[in-house]
């Protein structure tokens, strides 16, 4: 039988585990923590619940997908409870937008806030529809084998089709007048780890999918993923080996033949897939130096200073999904994304999975997890974390008094706390940038590190940094594109 190993357990680990076993192949994951998961995991303590990382589930369709190929019904797995409004937006100047798919509700507050800006608002989303649509049909569900399989002639209209060569920001000028709204319908470009004055104005498909496709959660959390998806690998046959960190990559000639763990101890294997963070692969488990640096120099996206608050009191000024924005959006950006900082006003997002969700903390009581969007590591700049970090607190407790959440400090009973060398320390991500690599133009599709290495043919890559890229859905995505190639690619023994 063709034997796989798979490094690390995250989303796209797991998936593309799933995928190989329920094929007949022997596969084995090797995770260097004591769960899986990576940056889809949980922490539990006191009866509270929280999502480490992802918090949105978006793109249904593709999660129900990734169950259908593995032979499941997403529902049998995941109870999930659409969240709308989506977000509760307060601005600085305390106006509060609350995003829905409710039409008219949106007309009301839309108007309030820019007059005639409604019809703007229903151009821009019938665009972020065709965005999504030709994404997922052409980009995202593709894999690039060579550079003409991207750039062809059929291929070239994507370029005015998906707007790539127009920067986000300024597009949005052809459907709203002012700051407030041009920032409430780019601000998910962070997701991407992308200040919306670089991204290109393909990304409007992410407002769409939010308030069309809708914003979703699973009761008893993100973690139900990856749980269910474990489980069903496991029903398949695949093996899950914890506390088990791959040192390098054993490679002779062009072929990478298996592994070396930090204990020592080697692995054979026919075919290895990477999950872990692909550059932070490169630069340590690989021996080509040179390749190591030129994907170490490559973009990064931003990090985030992380709170998770275990409260002993509810706030129900918090809604599931609230979202500060800064008035100094440009700025703000810039300290991120150019200064690698974090800004003087930040604007950070918290998320209440309790709202929703009551088995995920004590009754009369609130997570929050509270995510604060900064600069990557470089350290040669002289970063000071602990300094930004303590900063960043003191702002979100300030902010949020202007709710009347004037007593939150004191009913902090319990908190965890990231910064970006936590991110890098506890899931290997190199540079501790929490989205992977940058998807600006220079790093999408074919020109995005590729899911197959060049030189070690059966040596394959998974997760947020190659090809489709970053978030849940888009990992799954990426492990039926690695399925695809590996059929396509590997004799199977
Ligand atoms: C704060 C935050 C918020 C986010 N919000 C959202 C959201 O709302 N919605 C969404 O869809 N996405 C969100 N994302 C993105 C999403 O979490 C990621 O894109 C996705 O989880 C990445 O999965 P991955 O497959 O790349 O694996 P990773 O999560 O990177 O996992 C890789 C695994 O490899 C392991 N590993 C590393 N090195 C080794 C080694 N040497 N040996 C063995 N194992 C190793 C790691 O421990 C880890 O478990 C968020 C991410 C963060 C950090």
């Amino acid at each position: 039988m063709t034997s796989i190993l798979v490094i690390g357990a995250g989303v796209g680990g797991i998936a593309v585990a799933a995928r190989m076993a329920r094929r007949g192949y022997d596969v084995t994951v090797l995770e260097k923590n004591a769960v899986p998961g990576g940056r889809c995991n949980q922490i539990v303590q006191d009866g509270h619940r929280f999502d480490v990382g992802p918090s949105l589930f978006l793109l249904p369709q593709v999660y129900a997908a990734t169950y259908t190929a593995l032979g499941e019904r997403m529902e049998d797995h995941l109870d999930l409870k659409r969240i709308d409004p989506t977000y509760h937006i307060h601005f600085e100047d305390d106006t509060v937008l609350k995003l829905s798919a409710d039409i008219n509700w949106m007309q009301e507050q839309l108007e309030a806030i820019e007059p005639g800006s409604f019809g703007g608002f229903l151009r821009y989303m019938a665009e972020g529809y065709r965005h999504l649509d030709i994404a997922l049909d052409r980009f995202l569900t593709k894999n690039f084998y060579t550079l003409f399989d991207q750039v062809n002639p059929g291929n070239l209209s994507l370029l005015t089709e998906l707007k790539l060569l127009q920067k986000h920001y300024d597009n949005l000028g052809n459907y709203f007048k002012g700051e407030k709204l041009k920032a409430v319908f780019s601000f998910q470009d962070v997701y991407m780890g992308l200040s919306p004055y670089e991204s290109p104005a393909a990304y409007s498909m992410l407002q769409y999918t939010e308030l069309a496709d809708g914003v979703w959660f699973p009761i008893g959390g993100m973690y139900r993923i990856v749980e269910s998806l474990v489980s069903i690998a496991e029903g398949h046959g695949a093996c899950f080996v914890y506390e088990s960190p791959v040192k390098r990559i054993a490679v002779e000639g062009n072929r990478a033949t298996g592994v070396v763990l930090e204990d020592g101890s080697a692995m054979h294997a026919d075919i290895v897939i990477a999950n872990a963070d692909l550059p932070y692969v490169y630069d340590q488990l690989l021996p080509d130096r040179g390749l190591a640096r030129r994907m170490m120099n490559k973009q990064f996206t931003c990090s985030a200073i992380m709170f998770y608050w275990a409260v002993d009191k509810a706030y129900p000024q918090l809604a599931h999904h609230t979202l500060f924005l800064s008035g100094d959006y440009k700025a703000g950006s810039d300290r991120i994304f150019h200064d690698h900082t974090l800004p003087e006003r930040p604007s950070f997002y918290i998320h209440v999975p309790n709202r929703t969700d009551p088995t995920a903390a004590p009754e009369g009581c609130d997570n929050l997890m509270v995510l604060v969007p900064v600069g990557c590591l470089y350290e040669e700049l002289g970063q000071d974390f602990e300094a930004l970090r303590a900063r960043a607190r003191e702002i979100v407790i300030k902010r949020v008094k202007k709710l009347g959440i004037t007593d939150l400090e004191a009913h902090i009973k319990h908190e965890v706390s990231y910064t970006p060398h936590d991110w890098r320390e506890l899931y290997n991500l190199a540079r501790g940038a929490t989205f992977g690599l940058k998807h600006n133009l220079m790093q999408l599709g074919y020109m995005r590190p590729h899911n197959r290495h060049g030189r070690y043919k059966n040596l394959y890559f998974c997760g947020a940094s190659t090809h489709p890229g970053t978030g849940v859905p888009i990992a799954f995505l990426g492990a039926g594109l690695v399925e695809e190639r590996i059929l396509k690619e590997q004799p199977t023994t």
